[in-house]
Formats: C-alpha cells, sequence, structure tokens
C-alpha cells in the first residue's frame, strides 16, 4: 500500500413499491415491501457501491453500471457490490472498510444485523459495518413512502494499475 487512504460517502433513496419482494442489504427480507428500481432497489449496497467509487474517485453507480443497462435489470445489491469491488481491484484499490446506515420504518435490521454485514462484507471483501435509523414519522422515509442510506467508505492504493486510478496526494489535474 502506498500514499493515505482515501474516504467516500455515497446516499441512496428509492420508493418502497407494495408487492415487491424486498431486497436489502444483500438479503431478502419476507414480509416487506421491496424498493422500485431497475435493480432490485436496495439502498444500502447502491449507497455502499456510492462510496467506495467516491473513494477512489472513479465516479458513481450511474457511469459504472448506466441507469437502464439491461444486464442489471433486477440485479442484487451483493452482485453490484462484487462488481464494484473487482473494478477497483482492477485500478489498484482496496476497500479498507465501510459503514452503511439505513434510514426508514422497515425492515427491522437489528435481528439479521450479523447476517447482513456477513453478507455485504464477503461481496466487498472489507468489513462494513450496518446500522438503521427512522425519522420519527417526517420526511419520505417517515412516511413510509421510501428507504434511504447513506454510506461511508474507506480505499487504500494496493497497485498501480489502471492507467485513470486517481493517485492519492497529487495534485488536482
Ligand atoms: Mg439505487
Amino acid at each position: 500500500m502506498t500514499g493515505l487512504p482515501r474516504v467516500g460517502t455515497g446516499t441512496d433513496v428509492h420508493p418502497i413499491e407494495a408487492g415487491r419482494p424486498c431486497w436489502l442489504a444483500g438479503l431478502e427480507w419476507p414480509g416487506a415491501d421491496g424498493c422500485a428500481g431497475h435493480s432490485d432497489g436496495d439502498v444500502v449496497a447502491h449507497a455502499l457501491t456510492d462510496a467506495v467509487l467516491s473513494a477512489a474517485g472513479m465516479g458513481d453507480i450511474g457511469g459504472l453500471l448506466g441507469t437502464d443497462d439491461p444486464r442489471w435489470a433486477g440485479a442484487r445489491g451483493a452482485d453490484v457490490l462484487v462488481h464494484v469491488r473487482e473494478v477497483l481491484h482492477a485500478a489498484g484499490w482496496q476497500v479498507g472498510n465501510a459503514s452503511v446506515q439505513l434510514i426508514g420504518n422497515s425492515p427491522k435490521i437489528g435481528p439479521r444485523r450479523g447476517e447482513a454485514e456477513a453478507v455485504l462484507t464477503a461481496a466487498l471483501g472489507a468489513p462494513v459495518s450496518l446500522t438503521a435509523t427512522t425519522t420519527d414519522g417526517l420526511g419520505l422515509t417517515g412516511r413510509g413512502e421510501g428507504r434511504a442510506a447513506i454510506a461511508t467508505a474507506l480505499v487504500v492504493r494496493t497497485g498501480e494499475s489502471g492507467a485513470d486510478a486517481a493517485q492519492p496526494g497529487a495534485p488536482a489535474p
């Protein structure tokens, strides 16, 4: 590893769609309505993806996957995380760790936190912490209209592959 670690943030919001299977934090949540979206609507996985891409200076999830690429229709959040990990590795980056917070009324994360963290950690290849909060009935998440997630990730340089990988410490172009 060379240079200092770099941090990035990511956010995602999706509307809840009644009757859609709920995939969140890499798990299916029976009994909860899922989120609408081109992929599986996993706001936790998508916020994490944006955070690691931002940390590496490699854009965002829209640039990684495209917003309507048929290859990612219905894609699982964990598969998106595996993909972003591979893209980062190819560019000479490795995720150090990541933290993500779900904002929403449902599902209750606590009982399955360990299970979700294990899936996210395996997909990203680095420790992922998952927390959750509500907004006390305020806003789109409080009214149950949608879910949001905010993530922070740290990446470290592992190599010099990837011609367009950002160099830590280099002056801005
Ligand atoms: Mg999304």
